[in-house]
């Protein structure tokens, strides 16, 4: 490890070292706002003291302020610092650097945890020679730079952890008190050069109960056909956050509203309102991660389909390829991994089964296939089997040899809080990197998906 010395005097970047667009409001607010460290994720803190302590200008940065100003509990706390890519690698034994087109360092902790922290990047200017392949994603430059290319005025505020204080230069924090979702500059211009802001402004606005300001608004309805040019992957993950969020129904609902849901899924969009409730697992999912539940995305991507495919699943027979087919209409265009969707027809085509109880010795076998446990937790939430047969599944689970608490199939959110909830040996981990995050100001089509880390 390299040894620590005392920090030099660090300069704060609080002015733009690249253009200003003309239509971005630019003016520095710095309000005194101390934030406990007992409210800042221990790790993420960690990493922003020895970065300062090595002299590089850090903050923490985006959804991780937002959310505590709101008085919500950050999901992950994300770090921005002037510190190159490399400088930040060789100050951390756990970092690696991800990224082709934008690159990013994630500072890896106990239990996947990961810390994303990224380099200060500035809008590109004429002098900037962008011939070299991902240039225009690659200038870095300084705080007041970095902040302006972000999405949405509420995702770019700073925390100075040195001074206590709030680095705004946006206005965000006037939006976060008045509540609304504003884009920073021209909604015309911002939406369009990322599509994904589009899913990104609605699943913000109904999962923090913000107003989409009515310019940005009417940008998402104009330019929703340019979501059909976005990379799938980064649909699928906004798909997953928004299932993730406890406000899958909201969101769902809003992006019908705002014209999205037709592009996603357009078999969702094309139920007509009145008729079965396409949400009801949805609803059903959102309560139990209020409640403090984690699911596996597994079960979620179930609960999202299976009021569609109920009358496939609950008859008789070999109806296998039938849910196949339906599953396949349901999920396009979005392309879940063929992971997901083969686990889902598996746990489709076996519910019926499931759903008779653990009678027979061959009926038990089920239980070492990667997705009973999603299976079985997929009949509980849909109350698709009395409540004895769903304890008998789980006693007959606890009871398997060497199998793991809450097992279902091996995705990253399939930890703890399954209804499985036999003690058991943890399965080891599976070592997922994360997908890269989008550029704050990348163009769509220089953001998507980073292939390496799939
Ligand atoms: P969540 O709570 O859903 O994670 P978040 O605001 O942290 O919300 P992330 O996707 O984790 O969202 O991104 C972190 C930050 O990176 C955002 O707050 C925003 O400042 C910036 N960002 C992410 N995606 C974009 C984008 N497409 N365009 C511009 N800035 C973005
Ligand atoms: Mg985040």
């Amino acid at each position: 490890m390299i040894p620590e010395h005392p920090s030099p005097a660090i300069s704060p970047s609080f002015e733009l070292s690249g253009p200003l667009p003309p239509d971005v409001h630019f003016s520095l607010q710095i309000r005194s706002w101390p934030i406990a460290d007992a409210d800042l994720d221990p790790d993420a803190l960690k990493v922003v003291r020895r970065l300062l302590r090595f002299g590089h200008e850090t903050y923490f940065v985006g959804g991780c302020i937002r959310d505590l100003l709101l008085g919500r509990h950050p999901k992950d706390f994300d770090v921005a610092t002037a510190a190159r890519p490399q400088e930040v690698k060789k100050l951390f034994r756990n970092c690696r650097l991800i990224g082709r087109r934008f690159r990013l360092a994630h500072l890896h902790f106990r239990d996947g945890k990961i810390i994303e922290t990224a380099t200060f990047r500035r809008e590109p200017n004429e002098t900037d020679d962008l011939t070299v392949a991902h240039a225009a994603e690659n200038l870095f430059g300084a705080a007041a730079d970095d902040a302006i290319r972000r999405d949405f005025t509420v995702n770019a505020l700073m925390y100075d952890v040195t001074g206590q204080r709030i680095l705004d230069w946006t206005g965000g924090l006037a939006d976060i008190e008045d509540r609304v979702l504003r884009a920073i500059g021209d909604p015309h211009r911002r939406i369009p050069e990322d599509p994904v802001r589009i899913i990104r402004a609605v699943k913000f606005a109904a999962r923090l109960n913000l107003t989409i300001e009515p310019s940005l608004l009417e940008a998402c309805r104009t330019h929703v056909a340019l979501l059909d040019t976005c990379a799938t992957a980064r649909m699928v993950e906004e798909m997953f956050k928004i299932l993730r969020s406890g406000f899958a129904v909201p969101c769902l609902e809003m992006l019908r509203e705002v014209g999205v849901l037709s592009r996603m899924l357009p078999a969702f969009a094309a139920i007509p309102e009145g008729g079965p409730d396409p949400f009801e697992g949805l609803r059903r999912t959102d309560r139990l991660i209020s409640d403090g539940r984690s699911l596996s995305d597994t079960l979620l991507l179930a609960a999202l389909f299976y009021p569609l495919c109920a009358d496939l699943v609950n008859v008789d027979g070999d109806v296998a390829k039938d849910i196949n087919e339906r599953l396949d209409q349901l999920a396009a265009p979005m392309q879940f991994t063929k992971r997901h969707m083969g686990t889902l027809k598996s746990i489709f085509a076996s519910l019926k089964r499931i759903a008779g109880g653990p009678r027979t010795k061959r009926m038990k076998k089920v239980l070492h296939r990667d997705y009973a446990g999603d299976a079985i937790a997929l009949l509980e939430l849909m109350d698709g089997a009395p409540a004895g047969v769903i304890a008998a599944w789980k006693k007959a689970m606890r009871e398997l040899p060497g199998r793991p608490a809450g097992a279902g199939t091996a995705d990253r959110h399939s930890t703890a809080t399954l209804p499985v909830d036999a003690p058991g040996p943890a399965r080891p981990r599976r070592r997922r990197r994360r997908r890269r995050r989008p550029a704050p100001g990348a163009p769509s089509d220089s953001a998507p998906t980073d292939t390496s880390d799939q």
